[in-house]
């Protein structure tokens, strides 16, 4: 196995561990949480409301699967082969203790700033393998 797919491994890992990093996570999406009010066969609200989330960059109302939580500013590509110090500032950066760093995007409006993000970092040989 060459040390890229090891590397990309660990990173991809550590990344879906982040996903299961839950609490500033539900922070940030309660932030972003909108709640409207749902009206019962009169007009009337019914007491009830339904949960949407806003998207931070195009600012539709989401369903909460929908939804992505982003860092705002990118945790970058990773960390150098082999891992020193770098890779320990990246798991600092990727798990964060503040729910303002990150931010909502829906699918489309994530996709398309990872891709910005991807285009920009390739111009940075400083990012290691
Ligand atoms: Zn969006």
């Amino acid at each position: 196995m060459s040390d890229q797919k090891i590397k990309n491994m660990i990173r991809g890992a550590i990344r879906r561990s982040w996903t299961y990093y839950d609490a500033v996570r539900k922070k940030a999406i309660e932030e972003a949480t909108v709640r409207i009010p749902i009206k019962n066969a009169k007009g009337d609200n019914s007491g009830r409301f339904s949960e949407f989330v806003r998207c931070a960059h195009c600012q539709e109302l989401f369903r909460k699967s929908e939804i992505d939580v982003d860092h705002k500013v990118p945790v970058g590509k990773g960390f150098g082969w082999p891992p020193g110090d770098d890779l320990l500032d990246w798991v600092k950066r990727l798990f964060v203790t503040e729910h303002e760093v990150l931010q909502c995007l829906c699918s489309d409006c994530h996709r398309v700033k990872t891709k910005e993000e991807r285009q920009r970092g390739k111009r940075k040989p400083s990012d290691g393998l």
